[in-house]
């Protein structure tokens, strides 16, 4: 049977796995006991699956292909410890995710896309369009990787790396199901946001899912003729409908929406602008986190002088609306989405080879 054609065993859910290995004949209980080597002892390979017997494991690997990341470069921030992982999937495309150490936990970021197509102007993933939609198993791994290379528990996911995570629908949500899943890592649902750039068809469905989870919408400026200068996506939506979907998200699942306003000098961070923005987020109680703009290389955007970030924050403040700024972690370490990935596959065509990480192989 040809790899291509295998199903994919770390996408299945433990009933999908349960019926599967039914119609095939095996006993009930050894679906829970794949399903824990897989998402609770973070196996990388049917090999470590010691309490199934090596004809069965062999059995398992003629029938299912295994999804393994292998992080082939590790950057870590001097600064602040942040780490950025790059990893090879199967195929050999590229991902990157990021590891963050708070005082209330762990947390990482993972990206939900090879590339994206929203085109956004200062987002350096979006670059070179779409190459494919990541599978749930693909970012589950990236937690896992991240957690078995730390050797810490990870406690809080974000999904903001690279990629549209509501442009892969279908394989988020069961990507969420199955991290959120008392039989898995058990993150709670609490614990993990999603960010998007306002597909709002998407969010709308999300929100008739009634999970517990964070929804933070990449609103940018307050108003669409702004929003258009900075995000393709605005063509299609407009500020008004966003504002409907997020207060029918607050509706149905009782979870405040996140704003996400990356400042940009001289476009959308004038005092005019916070006022706007905070009579978009005060009616509905949004939270707003600002980002000062990475600059991109292949990008014109400039960051905000840090008095004009200071005094739009005063202005949300003033106005009674829940603000923080993004803590600026590992901006020594290609920090801005999609850099690392970027570079890396920039220097592979000028002829470097990947640089290999020292030690065990990890898949
Ligand atoms: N597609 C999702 C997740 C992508 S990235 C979304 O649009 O929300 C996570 C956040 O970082 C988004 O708010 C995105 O707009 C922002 N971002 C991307 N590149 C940036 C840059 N160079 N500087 C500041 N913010 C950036």
């Amino acid at each position: 049977m040809q790899e291509t054609q295998k199903k994919d065993i770390k996408s299945m859910t433990l009933p999908q796995l349960r019926e599967a290995l039914a119609q095939t004949g095996e006993k009930a209980y050894r679906a829970g006991q794949i399903y824990q080597w897989m998402h609770v002892k973070l196996a990388r390979s049917f090999d470590e699956m010691t309490n199934l017997s090596k004809e069965f494991r062999e059995k398992l690997g003629e029938r299912y292909s295994y999804t393994c990341l292998e992080p082939v470069r590790i950057q870590e921030s001097a600064a602040d410890g942040t780490r950025k992982y790059l990893f090879r999937l199967g195929d050999g495309n590229l991902v990157e995710s990021v590891w963050m150490k708070y005082r209330h936990g762990n947390s990482v970021c993972i990206s939900s896309q090879v590339g994206c197509r929203m085109g956004c102007r200062f987002c350096a993933s979006t670059l070179d369009g779409l190459e494919r939609n990541l599978l749930p198993s693909e970012m589950l791994d990236q937690v896992y990787a991240i957690s078995l290379h730390t050797k810490e528990r990870v406690s809080n996911v974000v999904v903001m790396g690279t990629g549209e995570p509501l442009d892969n629908y279908d394989n988020l949500l069961v990507f969420l199901k199955m991290l959120t899943d008392e039989d898995g890592l058990h993150i709670s649902q609490r614990n993990v946001t999603v960010s998007t750039c306002g597909l709002v068809p998407q969010m709308r469905m999300l929100a008739k899912e009634k999970l517990g989870i964070t929804l933070a919408l990449s609103l940018h400026a307050p108003t669409d003729e702004k929003r258009r200068k900075l995000m393709p996506i605005a063509e299609r939506y407009s500020v008004g409908e966003l504002m409907d979907a997020c207060a029918y998200y607050f509706q149905m699942t009782g979870r405040r929406i996140t704003f996400e306003y990356s400042l940009a000098g001289g476009v959308n961070d004038t005092d005019e602008d916070a006022e706007k923005l905070s009579a978009l987020a005060g009616p509905m109680g949004c939270h707003v986190n600002l980002i000062p703009v990475n600059p991109v290389r292949e990008r014109d955007f400039v960051r905000s002088q840090t008095q004009r970030i200071r005094s739009f924050q005063n202005k949300l403040e003033k106005n009674k609306i829940n603000v923080t700024i993004r803590r600026e972690m590992g901006r020594d370490i290609d920090g801005a989405c999609g850099q690392l990935r970027r570079r890396t596959m920039q220097a592979a065509k000028e002829g470097d080879s990947l640089l290999e990480l020292g030690g065990r192989k990890t898949c």
